[in-house]
């Protein structure tokens, strides 16, 4: 059967084809510690887990539910953005959706057409480019460099504005670099995009995981005009240890929230209906199991930053938020003898059992991505294998 040339042009999640590697090598027996894919070690908490049982068990949970959400849900997630950021919104700039990725992906189908543009900085999330294509749209990457704390800058985006550009991508804290902007930078760039009738998608589903007194401004929160040009991205994936559950949702102006339901309606309808009252609960019920688990990250983080620093031609900047460490490696690769980022991570799995996700899929070829959502024990002994097997390279030669 023939494959449209829109379907083919699509790159597979590199993080999910690692961690999916990982697993099958695991699967066949092999001693594998997976650093790979970004969902935290913890289950879900026992009390969002009974709400969800509770809903099956009385039935509510048999039917659909409008394909926009559950009503309560709305509501709570009205609730909770009055709490974290100040802000109020209406139901009808509220939409419940599969997973933070489907209102991603619903978004890029309501903001572009053809050719339309969307700023993205790199390194970026493995799924906005590949979204923006499957609308249409082009992506336009913008690198964020390293010496600037991987944030890009007003002169940068106004060297790549065009009229045809649509929106911009934000994601602070970041994916992969865990980088966070701060209000200042923030307002800079939202008066930019309100100057321009440029939308600003703020993928904020790192929002809660933030570490050692750093904190986080939702570019939403800036001001009244900047609220308005903004379209929230946000989940409970992260913060609430519910990655399987899939439920994200959306926040921002009503017409945008509508079409973004006209295509719910016609793709995935409601996100499963057990799964939104367990998201009810993560919301509305204790936050101390949020702070619990974020704390948990800020140990390791703190724990294991200093002995990734210490491996050989490793330069890494320690994360604001988020849970990965994104490395640049360039230095590592030469004293290895890889001319590639590639050929490093499949090397370092298949001798020393060790996954990571490569740079490449960030737009970041000299990096490698490492997620430190699991255990301890497994991210010390995967820094110790990650430093015999460099040693290792470097003797061989
Ligand atoms: N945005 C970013 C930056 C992410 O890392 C993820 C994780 N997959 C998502 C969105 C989507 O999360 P989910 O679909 O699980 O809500
Ligand atoms: N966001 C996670 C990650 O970056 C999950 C994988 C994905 O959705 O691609 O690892």
């Amino acid at each position: 059967m023939k494959i449209s040339k829109k379907a083919s042009r699509v790159e597979p999640s590199v993080t999910l084809a690692a961690s999916a590697k990982a697993q099958a090598l695991k699967a066949a027996g092999s001693d594998v510690l997976s650093l790979t894919v970004g969902e935290p070690d913890f289950s879900t908490p026992k009390n969002i887990q009974e709400a969800a049982i509770l809903s099956i068990k009385s039935g509510k949970a048999s039917y659909y539910t409008g394909s926009t959400g559950l009503p309560e849900l709305k509501q709570a997630v009205i609730e909770r953005t009055k709490i974290d950021y100040g802000l109020t919104y209406e139901p009808k700039e509220v939409i419940i959706t599969t997973g933070a990725k489907f209102a991603l992906y619903a978004l890029f189908q309501v903001l572009l057409d053809p050719d339309d543009e969307v700023i993205i900085p790199v390194p970026y999330w493995v799924s906005y480019g590949e979204q923006v294509k499957l609308a249409d749209g082009v992506p336009i990457y913008v690198k964020a460099l390293q010496e600037n704390d991987y944030k890009i800058t007003l002169a940068q985006l106004e060297s790549v504005r065009t009229e045809k550009t649509q929106a911009i991508i934000l994601n602070s804290p970041s994916n992969p670099t865990g980088t966070i902007y701060t209000k200042t930078e923030l307002t800079e760039i939202g008066r930019w995009a309100v100057k321009h009738n440029i939308v600003i998608v703020s993928d904020d589903i790192y929002g809660k995981l933030v570490y050692n007194d750093h904190t986080f401004v939702p570019i939403s929160s800036v001001s009244e005009e900047i609220r308005k040009q903004t379209i929230v991205i946000n989940g409970v994936s992260k913060s609430y240890a519910m990655t399987g559950w899939r439920i994200g949702y959306a926040l921002g102006q009503a017409n945008i929230i509508a079409a973004m339901g006209n295509i719910l309606s016609q793709t995935t309808s409601n996100p499963a209906t057990a799964s939104q009252y367990a998201a009810l609960e993560a919301l509305n019920g204790t936050q101390e199991t949020v702070e619990k688990m974020r704390k948990a990250f800020e140990m390791r983080l703190n724990t294991i930053y200093p002995k990734i620093t210490a491996l050989p031609g490793f330069s890494v900047k320690k994360p604001q938020g988020a849970f990965y460490l994104f490395p640049n490696i360039q230095k590592t690769l030469q004293m290895c003898h890889y001319q590639n980022v590639d050929d490093f991570v499949n090397d370092l799995l298949e001798e020393s059992q060790v996954a990571v996700v490569t740079g490449a899929g960030f737009g970041s070829p000299e990096n490698i991505r490492l997620s430190y959502a699991t255990n301890l024990d497994t991210l010390e002994e995967a820094v110790r294998r990650i430093s015999d097997f460099i040693e290792s390279k470097i003797k061989e030669h």
